[in-house]
């Protein structure tokens, strides 16, 4: 399950991830932590590749 680590994401710019996520499962409200969808998710591992921050894992 991806997920995102509130402590490593800084959460003062829009999340990179959004645009590379196939399946829009991610969002974000304004610069705040960005959350993802679970349910839409196919944890192809983009978003873990785009995240400068290493913010976002699989466990
Ligand atoms: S693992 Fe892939 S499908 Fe899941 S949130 Fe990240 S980019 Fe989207």
């Amino acid at each position: 399950m991806m997920t995102i680590d509130k402590l490593r994401c800084p959460q003062n710019h829009v999340c990179p991830a959004i645009r590379v996520c196939p399946v829009e499962a991610i969002t974000q409200e304004g610069n705040g932590l960005p959350v993802i969808d679970q349910d839409k998710c196919v944890e192809c591992g983009n978003c873990i590749r785009f995240c400068p921050m290493g913010a976002i894992q699989n466990k």
